[in-house]
């Protein structure tokens, strides 16, 4: 079949590769030709299968007759198995897979393990079907997994898996529950993946990123913490989830993940996602950008970096370095407010406090956009330098006694008829900006008149928005 891009075997519809030196593949070589060219092969290279539909018998043999190591461990050289057809239950526990290892395409009918194997280089299982259980449970792979558009029929359960480089769960489809503690000293790729059963993953890595990927039932990604004791890093790392990207993020949790550099911009269900864990942390505004700090999500930082207003973008960091897509101010404020939602519903109401900050700084930024005399720029600019939005106490109450100080001078020099003192003009201002009904007892100028007036609208609002601003702060 020309297809498959490799010499097949003359049996009708067999799309078997030839075995070296004959016409026909290696399942349907008679016994006695078979034995020899597999012990032949299986010395050299396991390119033999690929295509092949291996059938108990088949499996038997191959497992007999694999080389043993030093340490009486099975060895299989460059195993090739594309489009392979494992019919019965494959069992490759503790075998070790030199050189290359593909079994991409191959569909495994029955159970499958690989518990404690050990791969020299990277195991390659590209669009392969499992319908069976598959255990790759203290499974070593020095470089990396490729499991992209695998498909799993069963669950699965995977205790210490280690990964040398990276794994690529792109494209997975789990039609069951999935669990893993997987180690992966690089990056892990769930892009597309669909883990319809739900999915719970302990992981050790760089950086994780889920673009696209979608969770059918309640999910946990967390930090792993196993570690085989001859690996372990020196310092803690906590694995990064950089992207979620076009995800639906219903049904997931994620717990003790840094946050710092996350995309959210086209995530779905944002305010569903639920967050835990004290290591889980997102990026904060810098050190010189105003007094009081706050969250800042990766993607503000990179539109205050490249769009904001000029003299701050030095301070603000791109994440990773990167450009890429910049968010606009409204796509950003509907990014915070989904996640101050989320905050919301987990009960977390001064948690909730930065993400609101964030939401209203950008729908400021928005506004500003359309002018800086808009009507909504200027209202919001008020409520932000009177309160912080309503969020900072100290602003209001700093704000409260500063125009009360001027006030009394104000009163001294022009207010008050001669011969009154400061002491009196401060007792004055006092009462003015803390009574709404009552106006201050004492005779005015025309003047004071006007400050009394003034006082007795601005005191209770700065009073009112600082007491709004206390009650958020300690409200659960
Ligand atoms: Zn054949």
């Amino acid at each position: 079949m020309a297809t498959a891009g490799w010499e097949t075997c003359d049996e009708d519809e067999c799309i078997g590769v030839r075995a070296r030196g004959t016409s026909a593949c290696i399942a349907h070589l008679e016994p006695p030709v078979r034995d020899d060219v597999l012990r032949m092969l299986l010395d050299s290279s396991c390119d033999f299968l690929r295509g092949v539909t291996v059938d108990s018998n088949l499996l038997v043999w191959l497992l007999t007759f694999a080389p043993t190591s030093d340490d009486g461990r099975p060895v299989l050289t460059n195993v090739v198995a594309t489009l392979a057809r494992f019919q019965a239950d494959v069992d490759f526990s503790s075998f070790r897979f030199q050189g290359t290892a593909s079994f991409s395409g191959a569909t495994f009918e029955s159970a499958c393990r690989f518990v404690g194997a050990e791969f020299h280089r990277s195991a390659t299982f590209r669009g392969a079907r499992f319908l069976g259980h598959v255990d790759f449970s203290d499974t070593v792979i020095h470089a990396d997994l490729n499991l992209a558009e695998a498909e799993f029929a069963k669950s699965l359960s995977w205790k210490a898996v280690y990964v040398g480089t990276s794994t690529n769960l792109t494209g997975v489809t789990a039609h069951e529950r999935a669990q893993a503690d997987i180690i992966s000293r690089d990056k892990m790729v769930l892009h597309r993946s669909n883990w319809l059963g739900g999915v719970r993953l302990n992981v050790q890595c760089r950086q994780i990123s889920l673009d696209g990927a979608a969770f059918g039932k309640p999910s946990l990604i967390t930090e792993g913490d196993w570690w085989p004791s001859k690996l372990k890093p020196a310092h803690r790392q906590i694995p990064q989830l950089i992207s979620t990207r076009d995800a639906d993020l219903d049904n997931l949790t994620v717990a003790d993940l840094d946050l710092s550099a996350c995309r959210f911009n086209g995530a779905h269900n944002l305010d569903k996602l639920r967050i835990e864990g004290k290591w889980s942390s997102f990026a904060r505004t810098p050190a010189t950008f105003r007094w009081a700090k706050r969250i800042a999500i990766a993607e503000e930082h990179l539109w205050r970096a490249e769009l904001g207003p000029w003299r701050n973008r030095k301070s603000w960091s791109r994440p990773d370095g990167e450009s890429g897509e910049v968010p606009k101010p409204q796509q950003l404020a509907q990014i915070y407010r989904r996640l101050r939602k989320s905050r919301e519903d987990a009960k977390d109401e001064p948690g909730a406090i930065d993400f609101y900050y964030g939401e209203m700084e950008m729908r400021r930024a928005s506004a500003r956009t359309r002018g800086f005399f808009n009507v909504e720029h200027l209202i919001l600019s008020l409520y932000w330098l009177t309160s912080g939005y309503g969020t900072r106490a100290w602003r209001a109450f700093t704000g409260l006694l500063s125009i009360i100080l001027v006030a009394s001078v104000l009163f001294t020099i022009w207010g008050m008829p001669p011969g009154n003192g400061w002491p009196t003009g401060l007792r004055v201002a006092l009462e003015s900006a803390t009574s709404l009904l009552r106006a201050p007892a004492g005779t005015f100028t025309a003047a004071g008149e006007w400050f009394v007036l003034v006082l007795r609208y601005l005191g209770p609002v700065l009073l009112a928005l600082g007491a709004l601003a206390l009650r958020s702060r300690v409200k659960r």
